[in-house]
């Protein structure tokens, strides 16, 4: 799918002020203003190259990227119809410890339950490539395939467990990682 068109099927992947949940397509924000702290900050008109989906590491977007977009979207429209899907968008996409994190400004337990699915099945999928994964890297945990940790053990800045071994990677990190 181009960008516009995950943006028409899915529009909590069009880009929102975090602070006004303002979406960059809003008439307002192609005016200027997008940004609260500088009001006159000119903004260049949103031309579809960019969206939320983007801040998703890339193998875990080729593995389930749109599917998971997929899932929210039907759970949406069951829980509120098109107003739904509207209001909800995406405050952050990121990786921590290894695992996928889906920040929202909302949320039900039907959505939290399907956002607890990918997120468990990100652990085991290749953060670089989507496939398998079969290590994980110490110090900065990330899971990886073979192929790609044999990859990047080579630059030697990043050494890998199986991830079989995977608790005991969690157990090298500092206590104060968890809070
Ligand atoms: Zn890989």
């Amino acid at each position: 799918m181009t960008n516009r068109e995950l943006c028409e099927r899915y529009p909590f992947l069009i880009p929102s002020n975090r602070w006004s949940g303002m979406k960059v397509t809003d008439p307002q924000a192609q005016k200027g203003g997008f940004w609260p702290g500088n009001p006159e900050a000119v903004l260049e008109p949103y031309e579809y190259d960019y969206t939320e989906l983007d801040d998703m590491p890339e193998g875990w977007r080729r593995a389930f990227g749109e599917q998971m977009c997929e899932e929210i979207r039907e759970e949406l429209l069951k829980t509120g119809g098109e107003k739904a899907l509207e209001d909800y968008r995406i405050t952050q996409i990121k990786e921590k410890f290894g695992a996928l994190r889906w920040y929202t400004n909302w949320t039900t337990d039907a959505i939290e339950k399907i956002i607890d699915k990918y997120t468990a099945l990100s652990e085991h999928i290749c953060i670089r490539c989507g496939k398998l994964a079969t290590h994980i890297s110490l110090g900065w945990i990330s899971p990886y395939c073979d192929d790609c940790a044999a990859e990047l053990s080579k630059t030697g800045y990043i050494d890998f467990a199986p991830i079989d071994d995977a608790e005991d990677a969690y157990l090298i990190l500092p206590e104060t990682e968890f809070t």
